[in-house]
């Protein structure tokens, strides 16, 4: 216990940043660390994540059988040991129901779009995992297919996960994935969003290439040479956005054409 003591008391500090930024109610979220190929410490079920303390933590290996603790680990496990089987690089996972990432969640609308460089470059696209039932394996088998690509998935009508290559690196991704999606709801509220173009976002991505940071980015949209972003989502009051407006365009002259070749047959 002496040894991994450090390690305990890093999942309670992140336990009460998560706590008391109101990304977790109640007993809500779980986070892990782990520390060898096959033991990794989960924090318990039943527990506020703002009430941890060391001996509370619970350690277990990669069948999730209980190696050391009182308390039962959290339902969820099922979910950090899956990535941390198809990751054997990823040393620390949070899992919270942060207010503005779930509610994209629920709308069923995946963190994907190009609104702000910081996003492109460390955050990159965040998919949506199909739902499953809590504690049970639908819910490994539905992240399982993003775990490769991604630094973390939302899940569908439930919260999000991320995983890092140390629980600190994991937690901010959760607080850049809670950020963009907060800033992108009020960019809609405002007169709807708009995003930056592909010839910007190449530039972005050679970036955190060269940053060394993997997994898939937005890719921008196609926009006429010096307009740097357009509005994908039409604001509130229901106009049509850019976007719309050149399909619609595109989609008229494409009718036209086929009209005039019929008449000069
Ligand atoms: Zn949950």
């Amino acid at each position: 216990m002496i040894s991994d003591l450090k390690y305990r008391q890093h999942i309670c500090e992140i336990g009460k940043k998560v706590y008391e930024k109101g990304f977790v109610a109640a007993n809500d979220g779980n986070l892990s660390i782990r520390l060898g190929m096959d033991e990794f410490l989960i924090t318990p079920t039943g527990v506020s994540k703002g009430s941890l303390t060391p001996e509370m933590i619970v350690k277990v290996d990669g069948q999730g059988n209980v190696l050391e603790g009182e308390l039962r680990p959290t339902s969820e496990m099922k979910m950090h040991l899956c990535v941390y089987k198809e990751r054997p690089d990823i040393q620390g996972i949070v899992h919270v129901h942060p207010p503005y990432a779930t509610a994209f969640a629920i709308a069923g609308m995946p963190l994907d779009q190009a609104i702000m460089p910081e996003s492109v470059v460390y955050l990159g696209t965040i998919p949506i995992a199909e739902y499953g039932t809590p504690s049970t394996n639908e819910i490994p088998e539905a992240i399982s297919k993003y775990v490769h690509n991604h630094q973390g998935v939302l899940l569908e009508n439930h919260g999000a996960l991320t995983w890092g290559k140390d629980l600190d690196h994991a937690y901010y991704l959760m607080e850049s994935l809670e950020f963009t999606a907060k800033i992108n709801w009020i960019a809609k509220q405002l007169n709807g969003d708009r995003e930056l173009s592909n010839r910007h976002v190449q530039k972005l991505i050679e970036m955190k290439t060269k940053m060394g940071i993997k997994g898939y980015s937005p890719l921008g949209v196609q926009t006429p040479d010096g307009i740097h972003a357009m509005k994908v989502t039409p604001s509130p009051i229901g106009e049509l956005s850019e976007h719309d407006v050149n399909r619609i365009a595109e989609k008229v002259t494409k009718n036209i054409l086929n009209e005039l070749k019929e008449l000069l047959k």
